[in-house]
C-alpha cells in the first residue's frame, strides 16, 4: 500500500488543503451563528467539522491501509451525513428554516441508515470479497439519488446557483470515480484515486466561495438596511444628514429641496392607510428617477422627502418644478416643495430648515407648487 509515492502524496496533500480551506470556512460560519444565532448557521458550522473529522479519518484509514471494510462502510456513511448536511446549511443560508424542513433533510439520512442495514446482512452466493463489495452498493448508489435530490430540489431555492451546480457535478464526478475504482479496479486505480481525493478540494473551494459571497452579501444588506427606509427604499434622516454635512465640510456647491405632501390625512382618511403607503412610495419612486442621477434622496419625516442636489449643472428650481409636475400629472396627490442653496457660514442643519421654511411657504401661499427660499 505505502510502496508508490502518489499514495501518499496524493492523499496527504488534498488532505492538507482540505483542513486549511474547511478551518477557514468553520471560522467564517462559526463566527457568523456567534454574532447572529441563526440556526443555519449552526448547521453549517456542525456540518464542516463534521467534514473536516471525516476527512482526518479517511487519511488515517487510507494510511493504515483500511479504506475497505468495516472503515469503507464508515466511510460512505460519514459521507452521505456530511452531504445532508452541508446541503442543509446552503439551503438554510438562503431560507428560514421551519421544523418540517429539518425532517425533510433528517429523513433522507435515516433512509441512509436503512439502506446500511444491507452491510450486515450482505446477500449469499459469491465470494466474501464479492459479498462484501455487493453489501455496500445499496449505500453508494443512493449517494447518487441524494446529489439529483438536492440538485433538483434545493438549487431554485438559492442564490448562486452556478456555484452550487458546480459543487453537484463535482459530487457526481468523484462518486463516479469512487465507484469505478472500486468495483472495476479493487480500488488499485491511481489516477482515479487521486481524484477521489481532489475532486472534495475543489468542492470545498467552491463552498468556500458561497459561503464567503454569502456573508459579504449579508453584510451588504445589513448596512443598506441600516440607511435606507423600509417603505420607499431612500435614505433615511440619519444617512441624509450625514451626507449633507459632508458635502457643506467640503464647502461644495449643494442644495436642499424640501418636499411634503399636500393634505396627506384627508387622503388616509378617505382611501386609507393602504393607499397613504402606495402614494407614498410613487411620490418617492418619481424624486429617485429625477434625482438619483444628480443628488441623493432621503425621507425626513412621515410624508416629507428631501432631496440633496449635488450635481452643479442642474439647477435647484427647475429640478423641482419637474417633480412637482410629474407628481401632479401622474399620481393621485400633490406636493409642496421648498429649496435653498448652500452659502459659505451655512450649517447642514441651517440648509435643511431653510429649505423647510420655503416649503412651508408653499404651503401657506396655495400648495403644489415650488418656493426658493429667501431670507
Ligand atoms: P398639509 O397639506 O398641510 O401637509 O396637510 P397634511 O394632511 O399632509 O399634513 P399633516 O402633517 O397634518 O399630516 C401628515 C399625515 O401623514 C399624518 C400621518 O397620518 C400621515 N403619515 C405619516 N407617515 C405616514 C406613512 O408612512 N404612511 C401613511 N399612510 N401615512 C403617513
Ligand atoms: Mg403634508
Ligand atoms: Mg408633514
Amino acid at each position: 500500500m505505502w510502496n508508490d509515492p502518489i499514495e501518499t502524496w496524493g492523499p496527504e496533500t488534498a488532505s492538507s488543503m482540505m483542513l486549511v480551506i474547511l478551518t477557514l470556512m468553520i471560522f467564517i460560519s462559526g463566527r457568523l451563528y456567534y454574532t447572529r444565532r441563526k440556526k443555519g448557521y449552526l448547521s453549517m458550522t456542525v456540518s464542516l467539522i463534521l467534514m473536516l473529522a471525516h476527512n482526518l479519518l479517511r487519511l488515517y484509514w487510507q494510511a493504515s491501509g483500511q479504506l475497505q471494510g468495516m472503515s469503507g462502510f464508515a466511510d460512505d456513511l460519514l459521507q452521505v451525513v456530511t452531504f445532508v448536511l452541508i446541503n442543509l446549511g446552503v439551503y438554510q443560508l438562503y431560507n428560514p428554516t421551519r421544523r418540517r424542513h429539518y425532517l425533510y433533510f433528517y429523513g433522507l439520512i435515516a433512509v441512509a441508515l436503512g439502506i446500511s442495514a444491507f452491510h450486515f446482512y450482505p446477500p449469499s452466493g459469491g465470494s466474501p470479497e464479492q459479498a462484501a463489495l455487493l453489501a455496500d452498493l445499496p449505500l453508494e448508489l443512493y449517494i447518487f439519488v441524494l446529489i439529483f435530490l438536492c440538485a433538483y430540489i434545493i438549487t431554485p431555492l438559492i442564490g448562486q446557483q452556478g456555484k452550487f451546480q458546480a459543487m453537484m457535478t463535482l459530487y457526481f464526478a468523484r462518486q463516479t470515480a469512487h465507484m469505478v475504482n472500486l468495483y472495476l479496479f479493487q480500488g488499485e486505480q491511481k489516477w482515479l484515486m487521486l481524484a477521489e481525493w481532489f475532486i472534495p478540494v475543489i468542492y470545498a473551494t467552491i463552498l468556500f466561495f458561497l459561503l464567503f459571497d454569502r456573508v459579504v452579501e449579508l453584510m451588504q444588506a445589513i448596512y443598506q438596511s441600516s440607511i435606507t427606509d423600509g417603505l420607499t427604499k431612500v435614505y433615511n434622516r440619519k444617512y441624509f444628514d450625514k451626507r449633507v454635512s459632508q458635502y457643506i465640510r467640503l464647502n461644495l456647491n449643494v442644495s436642499v429641496l424640501f418636499s411634503d405632501i399636500d393634505n396627506f390625512k384627508k387622503l388616509n382618511d378617505t382611501k386609507g392607510h393602504h393607499m397613504g403607503d402606495e402614494m407614498l412610495k410613487q411620490v418617492a419612486s418619481i424624486m429617485r428617477q429625477e434625482a438619483d442621477e444628480s443628488g441623493i434622496v432621503g425621507r425626513y419625516g412621515g410624508e416629507e422627502l428631501v432631496i440633496l442636489l449635488t450635481d452643479p449643472d442642474v439647477k435647484p428650481a427647475e429640478l423641482a418644478e419637474r417633480i412637482r409636475k410629474r407628481i401632479e400629472e401622474e399620481t393621485i396627490v400633490t406636493v409642496s416643495m421648498g429649496f435653498s442653496t448652500y452659502k459659505k457660514g451655512l450649517t447642514g442643519d441651517k440648509l435643511i430648515k431653510q429649505a423647510d421654511e420655503a416649503m412651508y411657504k408653499a404651503k401657506t401661499t396655495g400648495k403644489n407648487k415650488v418656493v426658493k427660499f429667501s431670507a
